[in-house]
């Protein structure tokens, strides 16, 4: 007698699936993606099913248990993607699928809760009969050209749209809805209720004519064969979003789906709120706010096709939408796209690879595009420009203040506050005009030193100094969260005066409070922005004009458009310059050149003041510029030798556990192990290390690596070598980071 077996996933940390009996019974809903409930050991686990074969029974296989899904929660396309993802990064197979789905699916419990979760209805209006052709829409609404522009509305976002949305954001009366449900143009119907915060967002009119550029970008991606990808070069303020927003509309009108994926989304209401004024509620905005069910909603949306748009961040990428027509990563240079724990995937990456799998067009788009994908630019990718600001108007002006030698105003303390900048924002100011200030160090100090002996306050869990804050007092750590009271004397030498070094953003916000009473200050970093929404109220401050100066780390760097911004002043723009890692000049660059383009959006124009030490860093001196591809050029050059990416790839080993002596230990023999296969197979590679990271200690536990250069295809055998070594740590942990962001 034959039995057949199913290959399941399981959420731990297992290079392969187990095994597992389908029982008769069942036989009908396990099929590769369907979710499966087994035993394991002594619990019951929920996993996806990978692959369903046939052999002679027998053995000890154990049966499955349940199988909740009538169709596959998984589709094939996204577990073909999982299964690269596992391959490419050397990820277990069951924690990746988990990355897919919403953690409310895997659950515990056999029946269903999630998808069977009773949702709150909601009232959708709907096109009804065939539409009227131009001609006969002049006489049909020649009494009622409101009912005409609420058609064409609803037409324009396919169809249908909320009552609510119609009501509040498009802003037609009821009367108007009435006039033509009672013509038989539209029907009112009852649908579940999608619980999403970011429906409230005010809807942003979109531009109706396309710029020459924008035009030919757009037909440039209109020619793109399926899973094919161009790079939309556009300089800040060249009108990407339209672009993006009109490239989604044609696959929507071709009844295909999109996914829009944005660096950080609470950094990103103005886009999110383009592409629901453009597509209502066809759009699902998945962002960490929601909750375990609301997550579950637009999932379940997403995967029946009643939702054709998903904006998300990273994970985004993995949105169930139907008949994916295009894929649009936003900003792709952004750091925020690699996953920081297992798998290790680059959505960009995942998107790439998901555009080929399903036959979408996949749009990359920045003004600061990184190294690999510029140097991607002209081979795989179609590299098109907006190579100027919508309106013509000008890139704003942008002054390097060199502060080793300019002059400075006193009583700012520890800050080091130029003539110049002050000037700038007094005049700013004055014209009722608003300025963005950066300074990418939060807290008020970086670290706390006694001037005596030299002591440094560590943190005692990591390799890294403690930041000093204010309200409360203490000192922080901004790795792993532990905090103290500020010392008053010197723990090493008793010495009691100790001084702060390295001002952060509310140290600056005290000064500008002092200096600049009368202006409306907000601050905007990790510590003003830890309450839901709070990204929002800020920023919605910063557009009602509430505001005159909004100070803050690179969250106020990203996508911000607003015309009153005539002034952008850099604090400090070495912050993150001389770091050991071999992106901190892009990071720097990109940092710069994107908080710059911030400045002199409207038609008031606007300037840029960056106070450095080091105004010769061709990070700075590029930036000043405006000019992307003369950074990326000379960069390049200091990529060649050592050679770092896109001249070679890397893969990072991690080694880390709780003692000092052991991890250092299983370091050595994981840089053995390297080696030793790279001589059996003669691979290209060379092995850098072992040694201790730049952050040698984070949350207790010391980490050390082993780096790994060479052509991708070899290095591609050590991570499968590796990943088959993994699980069978006990204390010490190896983490695999293939095409690493950082370095630390
Ligand atoms: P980017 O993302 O390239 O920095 P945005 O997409 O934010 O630029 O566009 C910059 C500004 O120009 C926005 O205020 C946008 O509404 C406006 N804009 C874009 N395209 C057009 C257009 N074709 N006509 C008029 N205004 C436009
Ligand atoms: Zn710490």
């Amino acid at each position: 007698m034959t039995d057949r077996f199913a290959q399941v996933a399981l959420p731990l940390p297992l290079a392969t699936p187990y095994t597992y009996r389908i029982p008769e019974s069942l036989a009908g809903r396990v099929a590769p993606g369907a979710r499966v409930v087994v035993p394991v050991r002594r619990r019951e686990l929920v996993g996806v099913v990978t692959a369903v074969s046939t052999a002679a029974s027998g053995g000890s296989t154990r049966d499955i248990l349940a199988a909740p899904d009538p169709e596959p929660a998984i589709p094939l396309g996204l577990l073909a993607i999982g299964d690269w993802i596992a391959g490419y990064y050397g990820a277990p197979i069951g924690p990746t699928l988990r990355c897919m789905l919403p953690a409310g699916m895997w659950g515990e419990s056999k029946d269903d809760a999630s998808l069977a979760e009773a949702a709150a209805s909601e009232r959708v209006l709907a096109l009804a009969g065939e539409p009227p052709t131009l001609l006969e829409r002049g006489g049909l609404f020649r009494r009622a050209p409101r009912q005409r522009a609420l058609y064409e509305s609803l037409e324009a976002s396919g169809g249908s749209a909320q009552v609510r949305h119609v009501v509040d954001q498009l802003g037609f009366g009821e009367a108007v809805i009435r006039g033509l449900v009672k013509r038989g143009l539209a029907t009112i119907a009852r649908r579940e209720r999608l619980r999403d915060p970011f429906a409230s967002l005010p809807a942003s009119p979109t531009p109706e004519r396309l710029t020459g550029d924008q035009a030919a970008a757009l037909a440039a991606i209109e020619a793109l064969s399926p899973g094919e990808g161009a790079l939309l070069f556009g300089v800040t303020g060249s009108g990407k979003t339209l672009v993006y927003l009109e490239a989604v509309r044609r696959e929507l009108a071709r009844g295909r789906g999109a996914i829009v994926l944005v660096p950080e989304i609470g950094l990103t209401p103005q886009t999110v709120s383009r592409f629901r004024g453009a597509f209502g509620d066809q759009v699902a905005v998945l962002h960490s706010g929601l909750s375990e069910g609301e997550r579950a909603d637009a999932w379940r949306l997403l995967r029946r096709g009643e939702r054709r748009v998903a904006v998300g961040a990273r994970s985004a990428v993995f949105a169930p939408v139907q008949d994916l027509g295009i894929i649009v990563v936003d900003e792709e240079h952004e750091a925020s796209y690699k996953n920081g724990e297992s798998p290790r995937y680059h959505a960009r990456e995942v998107a790439a690879v998901r555009a080929q799998i399903e036959g979408a067009r996949l749009v990359l788009g920045s003004a600061t595009p990184s190294l690999e994908t510029m140097t991607r630019a002209g081979e795989r990718l179609r590299l098109l420009r907006l190579p100027v600001r919508v309106g013509s108007r000008p890139m704003p002006p942008v002054e390097l203040v060199d502060l080793r030698v300019a002059p400075k105003v006193e009583g700012t303390g520890p800050l080091a506050w130029s003539v110049a900048l002050d000037a700038a924002i007094v005049e700013t100011l004055a014209r009722r005009e608003q300025a963005l200030l950066l300074l990418n160090r939060r807290g008020y100090a970086a670290f706390l030193h006694c001037p005596d002996c030299g002591e440094v306050w560590q943190c005692p869990r990591c390799s890294i100094s403690l930041t000093v804050h204010t309200a409360p007092a203490d000192l922080k750590c901004h790795y792993c969260g532990h905090e103290e009271a500020l010392p008053r004397s010197c723990r090493a030498c008793a010495n009691p005066v100790q001084q702060m070094r390295g001002v952060g953003t509310q140290q600056l916000e005290r000064v500008l409070a002092e200096r600049y009473p009368d202006a409306r200050i907000a601050r905007m970093d990790l510590d003003t922005t830890s309450t839901k929404w709070s990204h929002q109220r800020i920023l919605a401050q910063v557009e009602a004009g509430q505001v005159d100066l909004l100070l803050g780390t690179q969250m106020i760097a990203k996508g911000l458009d607003f015309p009153n911004v005539t002034l952008v002043g850099v604090a400090d723009a070495d912050t993150g310059l001389y770091l050991p890692d071999f992106r901190s000049a892009e990071r720097t660059f990109q940092l710069l050149a994107q908080v710059a383009g911030r400045a002199g959006r409207g038609p008031k124009g606007g300037r840029v003041l960056v106070q450095t030490r080091h105004p010769t860093h061709h990070a700075l001196v590029w930036s000043a510029r405006h000019d992307t591809e003369g950074f990326l050029k000379q960069e390049r050059e200091h990529r060649t030798s050592p050679p770092y990416p896109p001249e070679t790839s890397l893969v990072n080993l991690v080694v880390s556990g709780p003692g000092e002596v052991e991890v250092g230990r299983r370091a050595a023999e994981v840089a053995d192990w390297c080696q030793a296969l790279i001589d059996r197979h003669a691979l290209p590679l060379t092995v850098l290390g072992p040694a201790p990271s730049p952050l040698a200690r984070i949350k207790d536990r010391w980490r050390w690596h082993v780096l790994l250069k060479g052509p991708s295809d070899s290095l591609g055998r050590v991570v499968r070598y590796a990943a088959g070594r993994l699980g069978r740590e006990r204390k010490t942990r190896l983490a695999i980071d293939r095409d690493p962001v950082t370095l630390l």
